[in-house]
């Protein structure tokens, strides 16, 4: 069984201590990931680690909580690495209101430029995003181009009715260890919807490790496994089947 985590911090100090025992597993050829970029610096050390491994790839981008100290100079830092064969992804890139670092119209100009580099480039976005489902729709609906968008909902944890809308613009919908704790029953009905085609796992590594290691941190990698489990039983399918459907999905929309 082979399991694509779709959206790890690999870069994160939190991991460094496990970043051994992370990649051995991965050079085993137990699984793949997608390492996340925030910022140019992250973005790079990302793009060096799937440089070095195999089944390692990379997502470049700006970060929407960290975009009020960004200038022309991060952007073009990423225009230089976007290219490169082993960036799989643009992001981690969208709209975030929960935090209030980052002022809602700054955030909405990053994020416009990133979803055009998406269509120029052909890489679909990482796209995270934090209480405030309708802006993020309406964006969405308002950039496709030909009717979609070239994407993935990071994390999602949004409505059925946000769900289908992203679906309708063809996109992919990633769950991570949110939809394994016990209170996510209305999440985990969203995940049941999911066309088998559309549907990916992660774990947003470090942070929020799925049920049973929910008091565990930091996250790490491997533990998509306990939200490959949770999710093959909610659609009725054996974990080695999900794994292989989400493995497959993965390499679609990342063009592997
Ligand atoms: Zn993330």
């Amino acid at each position: 069984m082979q399991l694509f985590d779709t959206h790890a911090h690999l870069d994160s100090e939190q991991l460094q201590p496990h970043l051994d025992e992370i990649l051995a597993l991965v050079d085993q050829g137990s699984m793949r990931i997608n390492a996340i970029g925030t910022d140019p610096r992250s973005s790079q050390r990302c793009l060096e680690l799937a440089k070095k491994h195999a089944d390692v790839f990379a997502a470049v981008g700006l970060h929407p909580n960290y975009c009020a100290k960004f200038d022309e100079s991060h952007w073009q830092a990423i225009l230089e690495i976007v290219d490169d064969p082993v960036v799989v992804a643009i992001g981690e890139t969208g709209l975030d209101k929960y935090w209030d670092d980052c002022p809602f119209d700054v955030q909405l100009k990053w994020f416009s430029r990133h979803i055009d580099l998406s269509f120029e480039k052909q890489k679909p976005l990482v796209i995270h995003t934090r209480e405030c489902e309708s802006e993020m729709i309406e964006t969405l609906e308002s950039s496709a181009r030909g009717g979609r968008i070239i994407g993935i909902m990071h994390s999602f944890a949004g409505s059925a009715d946000a769900a289908k809308r992203c679906l309708d613009l063809d996109m992919y919908i990633s769950f991570a260890g949110m939809v394994t704790f016990k209170k996510s029953t209305e999440l985990r009905e969203v995940a049941k919807l999911i066309p088998d085609d559309r549907i990916l796992i992660e774990t947003d590594s470090p942070y929020l490790s799925p049920h049973p290691f929910r008091s565990k941190r930091p996250n790490l990698p491997m533990r998509v496994e306990s939200t490959a489990e949770c999710l093959a039983e909610v659609r009725g399918v054996t974990v080695a089947e999900f794994a292989a459907q989400t493995f497959e999905n993965a390499n679609r929309v990342f063009g592997l």
